[in-house]
């Protein structure tokens, strides 16, 4: 049977409830009967909005008026929020910002993996959620003589600047602020991404908030760079707690920031950092957590889970540079880990030396390929750690875990739907969880981050 036809026209002004809040935290109604999100309004809210997009089953409206406000609603801080696509829930105060990714999970195990009975604990939030990021990174464009680095506009490449985010380390903006004026001050040409030409394409900035290492990458278009020399000597003397300046070589039309290439300009190739008592090396292509604080709330909980004794043999799927599996060491008989990205494994074995831990392995590969062939060869971990990006995990590394009976499996997830999708998969074949707990990593951001234990139904081991 046909579809009806959407009820809204786009241009259309119209006036509905809000009752939840999307993915991506933009409020979500109904129409006569039709979805319709709404960015910046909030769940609770009777808003009055103009119908932008319509799609066969849904529509997106931009929110002229806020009828019945939200007891929730504040001012953002932030004087760009509006503009820029950095944070989405800045309009919503800090503990309904929580409760409304706890909803999300909630929603996700109901909805997605049909498991109403999964218990989606409190959101573990920030004491004092600003300042908190430990990585920027900043696109360059404006014309000659005009360079201007800033974030870009949601859903565009037009470039906002900006001095201060507040989810920023304010290090991190003073370093942005220091080099612009300095690639100002010498005139180097930004990146022209229309015409695919000029220099400087992004600035990314990583500050390590335990050693105060900073590290500055200017990512170019090409190998030039010029005056280089200048450039060099200038942001030594400018910023503070430079350890290490890299040019990084993005050739190519495309959004992905980095390049493959790196050249140190001055002093180290990496900074460090600590995770609790474990210390990191960190590359510029290294995946590190962006928050900190939190990622110590989040690998606590992590830990609690896994319960480990000192004997167990531990297994950390999408390891990235081995932070999980460090982490966890001291408790662990031996770690397995495996990931994806050469470098990152290179960095994980670095950091494993780097803390004198000589049990713990790491293995490049694609962990849907490696865990089975674990599996095959007679591995049998009684803790895996898995910690897969946004898709989730793939069936055939769910099937290899069960295979191997561990006797817990702590899934560290980036996304409740696939989080839910992956704990139905999971169920099926004898692994259930009874409690979810949400961690804040991003705050004013839409992003959940969660963590949950599965432990085996039967005693026995079972194939799949
Ligand atoms: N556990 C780490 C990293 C988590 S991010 C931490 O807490 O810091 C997810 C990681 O999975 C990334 O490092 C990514 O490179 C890696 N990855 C993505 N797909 C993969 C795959 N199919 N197999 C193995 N690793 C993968």
């Amino acid at each position: 049977m046909p579809k009806p036809k959407p009820p809204v026209q786009p241009g259309e002004r119209i006036t509905l409830p809000i009752t939840g809040q999307s993915h991506t935290g933009d409020g979500v109604g109904k129409y006569k009967g039709f979805t319709v999100f709404v960015p910046l309004a909030i769940a609770g809210e009777q808003v009055a909005a103009r119908v932008s997009r319509v799609k066969k089953t849904y529509a997106h409206a931009r929110l002229e008026e806020v009828i019945q406000v939200s007891p929730h609603r504040v001012d953002p801080l932030c004087p760009v929020f509006a503009q820029c696509g950095g944070c989405q829930l800045q309009h919503i105060a800090y503990p309904a910002q929580l409760e409304s990714k706890r909803r999300q999970v909630v929603d996700a195990f109901a909805r997605i993996g049909g498991l109403e009975e999964v218990t989606i604990l409190p959101v573990l939030g920030m004491e004092e959620p600003w300042s908190y990021r430990n990585k920027a990174q900043v696109p360059v464009g404006g014309g000659k003589g005009k360079v201007e680095a800033g974030f870009y506009a949601a859903g565009s490449h037009q470039i906002i600047p900006f001095d201060r985010c507040l989810i920023q380390q304010p290090e991190n903006d003073r370093t942005i602020q220091q080099v612009k004026e300095w690639i100002r001050e010498l005139d180097i040409p930004p990146y022209d991404e229309k015409k695919h030409r000029g220099c400087l394409r992004h600035v990314m900035v990583r500050t390590g908030i335990h050693t105060q290492e900073v590290m500055v990458v200017l990512v170019t278009n090409g190998p030039e760079l010029p005056h280089r020399k200048q450039l060099v000597a200038g942001l030594r003397e400018r910023v503070p707690g430079l350890t290490s300046l890299i040019q990084n070589i993005q050739p190519h039309r495309t959004n992905v920031v980095l390049g493959k290439e790196s050249r140190v300009l001055w002093g180290e190739p990496v900074i460090h950092d600590r995770i609790g008592h474990v210390r990191f090396a960190i590359s510029p292509h290294s995946f590190f957590q962006v928050n900190p604080v939190q990622t110590e709330v989040l690998y606590e909980q992590v830990r609690r889970m896994a319960a480990l004794t000192g004997e167990e043999i531990v297994i950390d799927a999408y390891c990235g540079i081995g932070t999980i599996g460090l982490y966890l060491a001291k408790e662990a008989a031996r770690v397995l880990g495996v990931e994806s990205i050469p470098q990152a494994v290179e960095d994980a074995r670095h950091n494993a030396e780097l803390n004198g831990i000589a049990h713990a392995s790491f293995e490049a590969g694609s962990a849907e390929e490696v865990m089975p062939r674990w599996a095959r060869e007679g591995i049998r971990p009684d803790v895996i750690i898995v910690d897969p990006p946004r898709k989730g995990c793939a069936p055939e590394l769910l099937d290899a875990a069960v295979r191997m009976s561990p006797d817990r499996l702590v899934y560290v997830s980036c996304n409740p739907a696939t989080l839910a999708r992956d704990a139905a998969y999971l169920k099926e074949r004898g692994y259930t969880n009874r409690q979810v707990q949400p961690v804040d990593m991003f705050p004013h951001t839409s992003h959940v981050e969660c963590v949950t234990v599965f432990r085996r139904e039967w005693g026995e081991n079972r194939e799949v």
